[in-house]
């Protein structure tokens, strides 16, 4: 399908949201039918080497104790999540207290005890050490944009480079991983040009999974008391990826919860079709304070809400490792040849 960024623009007043939401309905139900995919997230470390203004792991963020999980309580962890989804995503801050041995050796130990896709979303990590976590079982890689403008990308992750991040989401994809990316909706200063320019650039990328939600404002960080994105506009930000997008997973951010109860609940009606509950264990977990409103139910009710959220949405939970619907992908095992890492092996 296409849309002209006229058609994008008209969408996002809201004026049509009944039937922009239905069209995205269908388009996830055509490619997923009632299943919607429980990954579990493990949360490892809150350290953090970046000074994002928007985010509270910032390292310049003192009013927040830090924490590292070990390998024996990461896999404890991801011994909850096998038990209950068929995916688990390792997430942190930008933390290099970690060698790429130590990762390697833990994603080796995942898939020779679980039975679980492997995600990482571990940021700015070398393009050496994402090509050996590939070789050691690793699945898939997300690592969003969070604005598709390069000025903006600039200010808001404090000087860090659009061009480099777009160049390790290029490499991961020919790594043979299966690539999400995104970006934050209602970021301060943004309107509708940056969404329908991100839209049409997260297309453009051809991505497995597409991570979108609004900007929550962190009391401690440079962005305190900016307003929070609208709910609804990350609704409609989603619905019209589903519509260009119909084979790429689409999760209802916790964000999205973070800001309106119904949040996640709402975007499974209108295209999303992944739900992505914490699963990082009660003595570490209020401590990945992303934003407010992150982690605030316990573990074990994380997965409890987040199952009554899919059902409360009229949808099945379910435990597959839930690939992405690519025509290509489908009847395929996920081990994809890596192709193309030649020319992104040095950085
Ligand atoms: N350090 C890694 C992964 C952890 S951050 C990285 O940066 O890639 C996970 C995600 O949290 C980020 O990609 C960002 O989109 C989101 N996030 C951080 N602060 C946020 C905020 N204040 N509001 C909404 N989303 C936020
Ligand atoms: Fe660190 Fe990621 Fe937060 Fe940026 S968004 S400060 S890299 S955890």
């Amino acid at each position: 399908m296409n849309l002209t960024e006229h058609e994008l623009f008209q969408y996002l007043t809201g004026a049509e949201d009944e039937a922009l939401f239905q069209a995205a309905d269908r388009k996830r139900a055509e490619r997923f039918g009632d299943e919607v995919f429980v990954r579990g997230i493990i949360e490892f470390s809150n350290r953090c080497n970046k000074r994002c203004r928007y985010c509270g792991l910032r390292s310049a963020n003192r009013d927040i104790r830090r924490y590292r999980m070990d390998e024996g309580q990461i896999l404890e962890a991801v011994g909850e999540v096998a038990e209950h989804a068929g995916t688990v995503v390792l997430q942190s801050g930008d933390d290099f207290g970690y060698s790429a041995r130590q990762i390697g050796d833990l994603i080796k130990d995942i898939k020779a005890n679980f039975n679980v896709a492997v995600t990482l979303s571990l940021g700015d990590r070398g393009l050496v050490e994402y090509e050996y976590w590939r070789a050691c079982g690793a699945d898939r890689c997300l690592l969003k944009l969070e604005t598709t403008s390069v000025p903006l990308y600039k200010s808001i992750r404090e000087g860090e480079d659009f061009r480099e991040r777009l160049h390790r989401i290029h490499c991961l994809q020919g790594m043979g991983y299966e690539v999400g990316s995104g970006v934050i909706t209602g970021l301060p200063g943004t309107g509708h040009v940056d969404l329908v320019r991100d839209i049409l650039f997260l297309t453009e990328l051809d991505l497995d999974m597409i991570a979108v939600g609004p900007f929550v404002p962190h009391q401690d960080t440079p962005f305190d008391g900016q307003k929070p994105g609208s709910v609804d506009e990350c609704h409609r930000v989603n619905a019209l990826l589903r519509l260009l997008n119909p084979h790429a997973n689409i999760p209802a951010t916790s964000a999205l919860d973070a800001l309106s109860p119904h949040g996640r609940e709402q975007g499974l009606k209108c295209g999303c079709n992944v739900i992505m509950p914490s699963l990082t264990p009660e003595a570490f977990r209020r401590d990945y304070f992303i934003y407010p409103g992150k982690n605030s139910v316990p573990g074990r009710s994380a997965l409890t809400h987040a199952r009554n959220v899919i059902e409360d949405a009229g949808f099945v939970a379910s435990m597959s490792q839930g690939f992405s619907r690519r025509e290509s992908h489908v009847n395929q095992t996920p081990q994809r040849d890596a192709a193309g890492h030649h020319a992104c092996g040095a950085a």
